[in-house]
């Protein structure tokens, strides 16, 4: 099999590394390695930055309706383009087509979010402070910010920064996972026909040396990054040695609550699409059902039923619903937490690892495959509760009433998703208003956040105070600037030596 180079995006080309380092990119699928993505030196990404510095200065002076403009055919062509990057995408992630399809559609939201930049970026204005005098703010772009993202989202996550970074007047290095680096250069080059000015977006392929160097870099003043917790924090923290301003998403341990009340028919549907969709390698993904009282012995019998009839197969058929694990590495990090499982005293009812990977598709045999996995009676001290574990694993833990639900999932270190599935309208308040997580959903599983309202957890899920896209990402990629004027007439003549006030 031919194997693709994938190499940077710098100044609006392709730009081939001088560095020999390269990893290997595989098909999850077939186990097969497809293609070899080059990893930054200091060198490329010095390349990035300067290219990205250079095209700041003309880019922020252009009206924002004018770059408006650029993301309104940048629009259109994302959509003619959707399955090509959804292909790409399930080429080396391994999620199912029409997740993929899904995912670019999701990201395609906020490039309609950031259409609306002009009104966005319009700023305040007071008339009359004083006397004379008028007070407005305006927002003003940062300069070069970059994106590091994660594996399992390679369009979408993207998505939630440059649009909004690049409208807003900012040029963007993106640093994608090297793991599926291939839909970042299909996306450049939609930028480029959009008619995006060369160097306000770049892509610098890599791994943890180019994030080094862009931490470091003092022409980059932001850092949008979405991945797992300790590089998070990791990052949260050596961004503020360094003066950037930091936004850090990381990873998560997602609860679903059944109430005895609850539609239980929906909610064993959304509990099977949201542990098990995307092999459970979401961010938002379920991981923990928190079953209460009587629905406990209703619902595991029928959990175990449709986990075991899942259509575990190559992403590309049109009626798969879960695909490989991204690595085998993966794959291998997720059966140890299985047999963690089993050593601490968790009720195994599915069993993943005795998955036939020959009833995947031709030439599966190889690949990083593992069957949906169920645990009854879990506990709050076992490492599969705590930990996340990033794979098609649910855990079930049982609760009397909720009030206990709501408590345990307080305590947990993570709060970026949860779920209440009840038919009461006070339990479904109550616990909207007292859980301690950032995306909350009643009756829905996977609360993922519309692009004007923003997507972000608490707790050891979020490091920084603004949530990705929406408003909260306008405000992060811009700075708030405040300007007082008052013309001849109107100022009075001496020094005034007290505190000025208004007159
Ligand atoms: P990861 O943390 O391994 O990698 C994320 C990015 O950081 C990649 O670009 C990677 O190259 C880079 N990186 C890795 N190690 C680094 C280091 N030591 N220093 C600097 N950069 C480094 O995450 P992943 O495995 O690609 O993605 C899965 C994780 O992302 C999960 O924990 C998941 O919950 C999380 N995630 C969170 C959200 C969210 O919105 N909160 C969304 C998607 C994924």
């Amino acid at each position: 099999m031919s194997q693709s180079e994938i190499n940077h995006y710098i100044d609006g080309r392709i730009t081939v590394s001088d560095s020999a380092r390269r990893q290997d990119v595989f098909n999850p699928a077939t186990g097969q390695v497809t293609g070899r993505v080059a990893l930054a030196s200091r060198d490329d990404v010095e390349a990035a930055v300067g290219a990205a510095t250079a095209a700041f200065p003309a880019w922020a002076e252009t009206p924002p309706i004018r770059r408006a403009r650029v993301m309104f055919r940048f629009l259109e062509l994302l959509n003619a383009h959707q399955e090509d990057l959804a292909k790409a995408i399930t080429a080396e992630h391994g999620k199912v087509l029409s997740d993929a399809m899904g995912e670019v559609a999701r990201g395609i939201d906020i490039v309609e979010f950031a259409c609306g930049i002009p009104q966005l970026l319009k700023g305040d204005y007071t008339d009359q402070v004083s006397t004379g005098m008028d007070n407005w703010t305006m927002r003003q772009p940062l300069g070069v910010v970059a994106g590091i993202t994660p594996f399992n989202f390679p369009a979408m996550v993207p998505m939630w920064m440059f649009p909004v970074a690049i409208a807003a007047g900012n040029s963007f290095i993106l640093k994608p996972s090297p793991l599926d680096p291939s839909a970042s250069l299909l996306i450049a080059d939609l930028l480029h026909q959009a008619g995006l000015p060369d160097g306000v977006f770049n892509v610098l392929q890599g791994d943890k040396d180019a994030v080094e160097a862009l931490i470091e870099h003092p022409e980059v003043q932001a850092l949008s990054f979405v991945g797992s917790t300790p590089i998070a924090n990791l990052i949260y923290e050596k961004g503020a040695r360094h003066g950037k301003r930091v936004q850090a998403l990381g990873g998560a341990k997602n609860h679903m609550v059944v109430m005895p009340d609850a539609d239980l028919d929906r909610a064993v549907d959304a509990l099977i699409g949201a542990a098990y969709g995307s092999a459970g390698e979401r961010c938002m993904a379920i991981s923990v059902a928190v079953l209460v009282g009587e629905a406990g012995d209703k619902i595991v019998p029928r959990l175990a039923e449709r986990a075991r009839q899942l259509k575990i197969k190559n992403g590309m058929d049109a009626d798969a619903e879960m695909g490989p694990i991204v690595t085998s590495a993966a794959h291998s990090r997720i059966l140890g937490y299985i047999n963690k499982g089993i050593a601490d005293g968790a009720e195994l009812v599915v069993d993943g690892r005795e998955f036939d990977a020959s009833t995947s598709g031709e030439g599966c045999a190889e690949g990083f495959w593992m069957g949906a996995t169920l645990f009854d009676k879990v506990s709050s001290e076992m490492t599969i509760y705590r930990e996340e574990i990033f794979g098609p694993v649910l855990a079930c833990v049982r609760v009397p009433d909720i009030a206990s639900a709501i408590e345990l999932i307080n305590a947990h270190e993570f709060g970026n998703g949860v779920s209440c599935f009840t038919e009461s309208g006070h339990v479904a308040r109550e616990f909207s208003r007292r859980i301690q997580v950032g995306m909350v959903g009643i009756n829905v599983p996977i609360p993922v956040p519309m692009a004007w309202h923003g997507f972000g957890g608490w707790k050891r899920s979020l490091f920084g105070d603004m949530h990705a896209y929406g408003e909260e990402g306008v405000r992060f990629y811009t700075k708030q600037k405040s300007i007082m004027q008052r013309w001849s007439n109107s100022i009075e003549a001496g020094a005034e030596f007290v505190m000025p006030t208004a007159k």
